[in-house]
């Protein structure tokens, strides 16, 4: 099934995952809604080189999605440009480590809202209108994360498993509408996000970055191998095709065996 015709919106896609996601849906021939943080030069080159390569429409909202009036805006905004919202992937997201004692507040709710009710309200605003249009698909990108933990990550590891569960609720309500609801779950990823707990790693452990990388890799993951945002990204095309239409409120883990143990 080409995605041709059709748009989608990728939270946090001038970067890592989303960023592979976004550049998947333009290749299908799909128009994109770029979001996320960064350099706005960079993020204008991006976003023409991304419409050039592909031949669609490729736009940008700064929305911060911590900020739920944001959301809605960036949301109502992308189904003014494109004339309609037909795929809404929430990827926007964050990490902090610490034990749960030293766990600044600040930090819990900032990742409760960037990585949590930021799928909330990004779903509450685009779903009448997919639901009207008895076509949708919500992709939200969880994590390991959200079907078992890891020590000092208390913010992340309860976001993504509400997450999970969100997408259950939402999967359930959407059941016979035409929209689908579905999570997937990467395992380590090497993005600036996982970079940043790498480099951390190697410091307080004074050892190499390389040394970190395969202590990271396996301590988590049998095949140790990091998946890739290419791999995410096609995941998340095949939940908009029609081979996963009847996949609802459920799962797609890709992380090297994390979770088989
Ligand atoms: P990344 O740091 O490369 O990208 C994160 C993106 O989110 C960036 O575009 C950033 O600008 C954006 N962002 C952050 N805060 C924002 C805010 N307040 N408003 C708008 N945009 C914001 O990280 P990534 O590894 O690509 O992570 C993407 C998603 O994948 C996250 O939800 C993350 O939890 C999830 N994930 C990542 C891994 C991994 O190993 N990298 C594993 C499992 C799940």
């Amino acid at each position: 099934m080409s995605l041709k015709g059709k748009s989608a919106i990728v939270t946090g896609s001038t970067s890592g995952i989303g960023q592979a996601i976004a550049e998947a849906f333009a290749a299908e021939g799909c128009n994109v809604m770029l979001n996320g943080f960064g350099d706005q030069a960079a993020i204008a080159k991006l976003r023409e080189d991304m419409a050039k390569k592909n031949g669609v429409r490729v736009e940008y909202n700064g929305a911060d999605m911590s900020k739920p009036a944001q959301i809605a805006d960036l949301v109502a905004k992308s189904q003014a440009a494109f004339g309609g919202v037909d795929i809404l992937v929430n990827n926007a997201g964050i990490q902090f480590t610490a034990p749960i004692e030293e766990f600044p507040p600040e930090k819990w709710d900032a990742i409760i809202a960037i990585n949590l009710s930021a799928t909330f309200h990004a779903i509450h605003a685009a779903l009448p209108a997919m639901k009207a249009k008895k076509w949708g698909r919500i992709i939200n990108i969880a994590s390991t994360h959200g079907l078992v933990a890891s020590a000092h990550k208390v913010a992340y590891v309860a976001a993504k498993h509400g997450i999970i569960g969100l997408t259950k609720v939402v999967g359930i309500e959407c059941a016979d509408s035409g929209v689908t609801c579905n999570a997937i779950c990467p395992g380590w990823v090497l993005t600036p996000l996982v970079q940043a707990q790498i480099e951390a790693r190697a410091k307080a452990e004074n050892i190499t970055v390389e040394k970190a990388n395969r202590d990271l890799l396996a301590e988590k993951q049998p095949q140790l191998q990091f998946t890739k945002p290419e791999q995410i990204a096609a995941l998340a095309i095949f939940l908009t095709s029609d081979a996963a239409s009847n996949m609802q409120g459920t799962q797609l883990v890709s992380d090297g065996g994390w979770t088989a143990q």
